[in-house]
């Protein structure tokens, strides 16, 4: 298993290399030539190699370093850099954003998300427990003011 790091592409090359489709006709062997002959031409070298089963979602330490596997294969893998995983994590409470307790990470998407739950961070790949406040506010504007009868 071959680990590349997803910083060490221009953004282009990785889309073009690790979101590519099938072409009218062609086998997953063609599309697998393609993308090693793609590889070879973006120049990136692998950070690591292992005979260790590594899938997508995993995190993974090499020589010390944090890392996410962002995309997972069965010859290939791509892994984010992770600043940190906190052993002491945070409670984020009445913030505007969701943040990872873990690594700090703000949660994107939110609103595909249920009211409360648990969500697996992908930036670092902890479990954290979450609930969604909603606050309702009320706003009003002038439309009549009542007519006032003289007795
Ligand atoms: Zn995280």
């Amino acid at each position: 298993m071959r680990i590349y790091r997803k910083e060490d592409f221009n953004e282009r090359d990785f889309w073009k290399i690790f979101c590519m489709g099938f072409g009218p006709g062609e086998t997953m062997e063609d599309v697998k030539r393609k993308q090693e002959k793609l590889l070879e031409e973006s120049g990136v070298k692998p950070l690591a190699e292992t005979d260790k089963a590594i899938e997508c979602g995993d995190t993974i330490s090499i020589h010390g370093k944090l890392y996410f596997v962002a995309v997972g294969g069965k010859s290939k893998c791509v892994v984010r850099d992770i600043d940190h995983i906190s052993k002491f994590p945070e409670t984020y409470e009445g913030c505007d954003h969701l943040y990872c307790p873990y690594c700090g990470e703000m949660v994107e998407d939110v609103f595909e998300l249920p009211d409360n739950g648990t969500h697996r961070c992908e930036k670092c790949g902890s479990l954290f427990r979450f609930e969604k406040e909603c606050i309702i506010e009320y706003n009003s504007y002038p439309v009549e003011a009542a007519t006032i009868k003289e007795i």
